[in-house]
């Protein structure tokens, strides 16, 4: 039987998990590493750091799975995206430690390109919106602020790359400068309908060519990973941006199939097919996937920015629970909220309003009110906040939705699932494996090491844990969403001077 290594680069930690050829787990390893916040708003990470946690990773699954490397059909990868490294093709060695997604030190940045008039540019060619969250910026700040990296850009003595680029260079021992078409899709540089760099957008960003990547299909071939590193030589078949692919882990693979990951906020994407749907609620379009020579497959992407994070807060800010579980039978003490609706705007509120001038609040208090009410009104704000993602996404894909697949760590709460439900009026699949960002990487390695011949192959893999279904009347579910929109109302504009 052949196995396959996915190594699955997070913002927080490295993990590495060895599936069978049925897409079963047989071994995981997880290391964390450090997170560097030299000035406020910013965040760093040192990528020789998180070299080193991937390959002792990678070590230690494949050690406890039990098999060698000549037992491993192929490595998958998948990373957090964004964040971006600049290294000495010379030495390996970075020049400066990267920058993270998170990172909003080129905020000013952006703010003078869309006062310039620049976003109708950058939205049209690459699906995103004028944001410092995207790497263009951050790459254009490490040339500026690096002496002399500019001229040794230009002169080709510098590589630069989001994680899975840096990875491969690493695994491959400096042989490939690569990266694959959805991380290639969240640098601001790529034009997502012709996938190859934008000579325009290099322009804007002053960005000379010669820094960047190959740009190749997310499963193919990517080159052998150095005999050093496991004992054998493994080709790597697969490489995916994570939320694009726990959207493939998810087998979202037919046009109007979404996901959700429930975790410290909540991540959504609807597949699209062959179309890259412009937003007009500012969503974003990227890229799904590229599967070897197939043509290239897109998705809308929204995101909620406090999802599990208000559970969190419940634990942490108002102690009324100690663990995040415990939610659930709190919440679960009272039939409804008794009229408490909260808006978790915590740090303003994201798609579909887009108003960082917004902030949590919470309504409908009386005299009877528990922190039984506040418990059940947090888990439905979640399920409020990502129906209002999910009807963005069917306003600007003309799709109705019938079902949405979830994963993440809250995704484990079977009343948030059912209030998700509830609010939506659209049946929610659990699957059994919620893993689905390193389970996405692994079949798109498999795919690209022939294991399977197409994606329809792998539908027998996928097993759903549990199914929730609707419990609601459309009129019921109209009037609640009328008062959650009231709430919203309220909630926004809040820091603004009157
Ligand atoms: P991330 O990858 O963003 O760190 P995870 O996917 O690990 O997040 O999910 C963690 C979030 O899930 C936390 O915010 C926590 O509040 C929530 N969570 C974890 N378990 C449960 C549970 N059983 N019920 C409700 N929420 C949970």
């Amino acid at each position: 039987m052949k196995y396959l290594l996915a190594l699955d680069q997070g913002t927080t930690s490295s993990r590495a998990i060895v599936y069978d050829g049925r897409c079963r787990p047989v071994a995981t390893a997880q290391q964390e590493f450090h997170q560097h916040f030299p000035q406020p708003g910013w965040v760093e990470h040192d990528a020789g750091e998180i070299w080193k946690s991937v390959r002792a990773t990678a070590r230690e699954a494949v050690s406890s799975a039990g098999i060698t490397a000549a037992d491993l059909a192929g490595i998958g990868i998948t990373n957090q995206r964004e964040t971006i490294v600049v290294w000495d093709r010379r030495t390996g060695h970075p020049i400066a430690p990267a920058i993270v997604w998170q990172d909003r030190r080129t905020a000013d940045h952006m703010t003078a390109l869309r006062e310039a008039g620049q976003e109708a540019l950058v939205q049209n060619r690459t699906g995103l919106l004028l944001d410092p969250y995207f790497s263009a910026s951050k790459l254009h700040w490490l040339l500026r602020a690096v002496p002399g990296a500019r001229q040794r850009a230009t002169a080709g003595e510098l590589a630069a790359g989001t994680i899975d680029s840096w990875l491969i260079w690493n695994l491959t021992g400096g042989r490939e400068h690569v990266t694959d078409v959805t991380n290639a899709s969240r640098t601001m540089l790529m034009d997502i309908r012709s996938g190859g760099w934008d000579d325009e957008l290099l322009a804007l960003f002053d960005i000379p060519k010669a820094i960047l990547p190959r740009i190749a299909p997310s499963s193919g071939d990517f080159g052998t990973c150095d005999p050093a590193l496991l004992g054998t030589a493994v080709p790597i078949h697969g490489v995916a941006g994570d939320q694009q692919a726990a959207l493939f882990g998810q087998l979202c693979t037919d046009p109007g199939l979404v996901k959700c990951t429930y975790g410290t906020g909540c991540f959504m994407l609807l597949f699209t097919g062959p179309d890259a749907v412009p937003s007009r609620s500012r969503l974003l379009t990227t890229v799904a996937w590229q599967i070897g020579n197939a043509p290239m497959q897109y998705a809308l992407e929204g995101s909620v920015f406090v999802g599990g994070a208000a559970i969190q807060w419940l634990r942490d800010g108002l102690g009324i629970i100690k663990s995040a579980p415990e939610v659930n039978d709190l919440a679960a003490r009272v039939p409804d909220s008794g009229g408490v609706v909260i808006v978790p705007a915590f740090a303003g509120l994201g798609a579909p309003w887009w108003d960082p001038s917004a902030r949590g609040s919470l309504f409908g208090i009386t005299r009877g009110t528990t922190g039984a009410h506040i418990a059940r009104a947090t888990l439905e704000s979640i399920a409020w906040e990502v129906a209002d993602v999910l009807g963005a996404m069917q306003k600007d894909s003309g799709r109705r939705i019938t079902a949405l697949r979830v994963d993440g760590g809250a995704s484990a709460s079977d009343l948030l699932m059912q209030m998700q439900a509830d609010a939506l009026g659209v049946r929610i699949e659990r699957p059994r494996n919620v893993e689905t960002t390193a389970l996405g990487a692994a079949m798109m390695a498999g795919l690209g090491a022939g294991l399977w011949k197409n994606s329809d192959e792998l539908a027998t893999v996928r097993e759903t844990d549990r199914t929730f279904i609707c419990a609601t009347t459309a009129k019921d579910r109209r009037a609640k969403l009328k008062i959650w929109r009231k709430a919203v109302k309220r909630a926004r504009n809040w820091t603004e001077e009157s």
